[in-house]
């Protein structure tokens, strides 16, 4: 959270793994043409991935729909966790900025939950029951349309747990 101590260290595993395009446990992160997310876990001394559990299509009464990774929360053990946004992931506009149900993670572990991109790398936090923050840990600075889209996807998470409050059906691959 943004209050804690070991914040810094956290932001500094996660910077390192940007710059290099991999993680500390070696694992590379494919951050192209590809639509599938990578999970990891952040600790004080690396970044680990975390393997997904289920990926598919998610389709939503919005009309909206994309792929979708999850994994289990008990994954991430007690330390923060993170996902990439590869730009390969044309179903959605938001490769470098949030995604809809992207509050959860911080919602769920109560910490900061780290998303890497191709231009930058950037951290979601409730820092008081319902209040989102999105603070840029990486690359390149949100541009005056990427903020509003973010103060607005912030605004959908405080109203529903973190999540955009669409309805979405998981489709399984
Ligand atoms: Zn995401």
């Amino acid at each position: 959270m943004p209050d804690d101590p070991k914040g810094p260290i956290y932001d500094a595993q996660v910077r390192q793994a940007w710059t290099r395009q991999k993680l500390s446990d070696g694992t590379m992160l494919n951050l192209g043409n590809v639509d599938r997310e990578q999970f990891f876990a952040v600790t004080l001394t690396g970044t680990v991935a975390v393997n997904e559990t289920q990926s598919g299509w998610q389709r939503c009464s919005d009309g909206s729909e994309r792929r979708y990774t999850i994994t289990k929360l008990t994954a991430f053990g007690a330390n923060p966790g993170g996902h990439t946004h590869p730009i390969g992931r044309m179903s959605d506009i938001v490769a470098d900025i949030p995604g809809p149900e992207d509050g959860r993670m911080a919602t769920l572990t109560k910490q900061t939950a780290y998303v890497i991109s191709r231009r930058r790398a950037f951290a979601i936090e409730q820092s008081a029951p319902g209040f989102f923050t999105t603070r840029l840990i990486a690359g390149a600075k949100f541009s005056k349309s990427e903020q509003a889209t973010v103060a607005r996807q912030q605004v959908r998470w405080s109203q529903h747990g973190g999540g955009s409050g669409v309805q979405c059906q998981f489709v399984p691959d």
